[in-house]
């Protein structure tokens, strides 16, 4: 086994603590593993910054706004660090799609940890790339992300609006309008997926029409909270 990282090869160390539960397979070395920041500690309970108040000044600002928030919490696994930084860059920018593997345990262990009070019908909603994106980078990172998890995932987004998010202020991002369609109604719980939570203006827009469109409940599970 490889470390899909710096391909240095991975030796497990077998000790008392897992010669019985029979470690699972690593996908990055230990010394990769030790770079990414895995967020723990006193966070919003809203979109899980690292915060001592109970809900962060960013959250305070969206309870302001006139709309109905559309996200009742994100949970977000790793902070953006520059490892992270660099192996997002590689995995979706440079089409490296298995480098993806290496989040797999993180993102499904914490997923059981964060919403275990989910019901257990919920549905696992990617966020879309535009086509056009999809066509460039041959894979949708939220997709792969949501097949991670233990239930079902939907594509029933769908993306019309192509402009870039990054290249865009924040005022200019909050103000933007919905930039998705929906194909399809779900009248459960949602999870919407995405690699990382920024302003969080993209996951309520697609909070929005699931609403909309007869969801109870809409989540979000992001990778990174940037
Ligand atoms: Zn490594
Ligand atoms: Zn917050």
């Amino acid at each position: 086994m490889h470390c899909l990282w710096c391909n240095s090869q991975i030796i497990q160390e077998v000790n008392w603590e897992n010669l019985f539960i029979l470690a699972k397979p690593k996908n990055l070395c230990q010394p990769c593993e030790e770079e990414l920041e895995v967020l723990h500690g006193e966070r919003c309970r809203r979109c899980s910054r690292i915060s001592e108040d109970e809900v962060c000044l960013d959250c305070k600002w969206w309870d302001e706004q006139a709309s109905r928030d559309t996200i009742t919490s994100n949970f977000s696994v790793f902070a953006y660090n520059e490892m992270m930084q660099d192996m997002i860059a590689k995995w979706k920018y440079r089409g490296d799609y298995h480098l993806g593997n290496a989040f797999k345990s993180y993102f499904t262990q914490s997923f059981h940890e964060a919403f275990s009070y989910l019901d257990k019908d919920a549905i696992a909603v990617p966020v879309p790339l535009s086509n056009e994106r999809l066509l460039e980078r041959g894979f949708n990172q939220a997709k792969m992300l949501a097949d991670f998890l233990p239930i079902e995932t939907k594509e029933v987004i769908t993306r019309v609006h192509t402009e870039k998010q990054s290249k865009k202020t924040r005022r200019e991002r909050i103000g933007t309008k919905n930039p998705f369609e929906i194909t399809k109604s779900i009248n459960k719980s949602v999870i919407l997926v995405d690699d990382i939570y920024t302003t969080g203006t993209t996951l309520r827009h697609a909070g929005a029409l699931l609403h909309e469109h007869g969801c109870r409940k809409v989540y979000a599970y992001t990778l990174i909270r940037g």
